[in-house]
């Protein structure tokens, strides 16, 4: 008999598990190439709270240190992004204090905030005293226990200050039916609405909330005291309520997106039986359950590329797919590769122009497998092919 799951926000026991992907593999350590499988796995499950609305991880999995990635231009050129516009709010001056709640995912922004002129206090010191900002990047998914992570978060705010949230959105994982991005030690899956009820709960209201494409659509939000959602917030209010994101309806489509990885596998045979041999880039965290959901083993795919150090030498977790250097993936050939991480595409083009050289095509999950256009074709149409598809998140 399972513990009852309890809430992790407003801990209430009323709720139900709106996406099972059954066992997976810890996502966060690589084995060694050699390493005897198979590997241990858990349950991974997403319980919505029915009382508030987030939904969660139903499962507690000890996961070790995250894999530090190199993080992708798309990635800092958003934390600029971020940033100028919290400058632009006003939020951003000389003098003014800032902590920050960072994550694995990405680089701070202290030094940004700190280059303009801004002190940085640690959170983690009790004496530090209140902040006119306090920014989290990614941080807040990996606390399990979300309400005290909330307290602490609206707690360090000086009268007057500001919370800032940088998060990939449970609204955007639903619209793109991004069921993957679900794994061990990510343990809140915030949508708008949800949070928003859940900061007032910690006597802060939300306020501003602006959308970018990265990732799918990821967030800027702020909140304050005694603060009502703009126009620009009550409207994505609206869009990510007319999603579904706080029913069990509405979410368990993503179920339905998990249940679907078979087309993934089904390409992949096709590709070997035309003789064609297929790769992949971005060992990213994300690809771990797409490539054990589908299946997949190196008879399929050969080998997904990397470029961070700590990653070669080692294969994806759950199978046996290994993972190799940039040059080695371009040494194999390939004449399909699979990006897992499609905003690298414009990078990952440009640093090996020997893939299409030899005659290879890049591809992009759309789901469904979907062939680029070769990189003169793109340019010349104006696309850019990160801008659409597939997976897409930080590490
Ligand atoms: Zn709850």
């Amino acid at each position: 008999m399972p513990e009852p799951v309890r809430c992790r926000a407003c801990r209430s026991d009323r709720g139900e598990i709106v996406l099972d992907l059954g066992e997976q593999p810890p996502w966060d350590r690589m084995p060694l190439r050699d390493a005897p499988l198979p590997d241990p796995v858990a349950p991974l499950r997403m319980w919505l709270c029915r009382r508030c609305g987030l939904a969660q991880l139903a499962d507690d999995v000890p996961v070790a240190e995250e894999l530090h990635g190199v993080e992708p231009l798309a990635f800092a050129a958003q934390s600029d992004r971020s940033v100028a516009r919290l400058a632009d709010a006003g939020l951003v001056r000389p003098g003014g204090r800032v902590a920050e709640f960072g994550s694995p995912h990405g680089e701070s922004w202290l030094p940004r905030l700190t280059g303009r002129g801004m002190t940085a206090l640690d959170p983690a010191d009790p004496g530090a005293g209140p902040a006119d900002l306090v920014v989290d990047v990614y941080g807040l998914l990996h606390e399990p226990d979300q309400r005290t992570a909330l307290r602490r978060r609206a707690a360090l705010l000086a009268p007057g200050g500001t919370l800032a949230l940088q998060l990939l959105s449970l609204g955007t994982v639903l619209r793109e039916g991004q069921w993957y991005d679900l794994r061990h030690g990510h343990h809140a899956y915030w949508s708008l609405p949800a949070l928003d009820a859940a900061l007032r709960g910690h006597g802060i209201g939300l306020h501003r909330a602006w959308w970018y494409p990265l990732s799918g659509g990821t967030l800027l939000v702020t909140a304050r005291a005694g603060a009502e959602p703009d126009a620009g917030a009550r409207r994505l209010l609206r869009a990510e309520d007319g999603l579904g994101v706080r029913t069990a309806a509405g979410l368990g489509r993503l179920q339905a997106a998990a249940d679907g990885t078979g087309a993934l596998h089904a390409w992949l045979v096709a590709e070997r039986a035309a003789g064609r041999t297929v790769a992949a880039y971005g060992a990213a965290s994300r690809a771990v359950p797409l490539v054990c959901r589908a299946g997949i083993r190196s008879d399929l795919l050969a080998a997904v590329g990397d470029a961070a150090p700590a990653k070669q030498g080692r294969r994806m977790p759950g199978t046996d797919v290994p993972v190799v250097a940039p040059a080695e993936l371009a040494r194999l050939q390939p004449d399909r590769v699979v990006l897992f991480m499609p905003e690298l595409a414009d990078e990952v083009r440009a640093e090996l122009p020997g893939i299409e050289a030899a005659g290879g095509r890049w591809v992009v999950l759309d789901p469904a497998p979907r062939l680029l256009g070769r990189v003169a074709a793109e340019r010349s149409a104006g696309r850019s092919p990160g801008a659409h598809g597939g997976l897409r998140l930080p590490s």
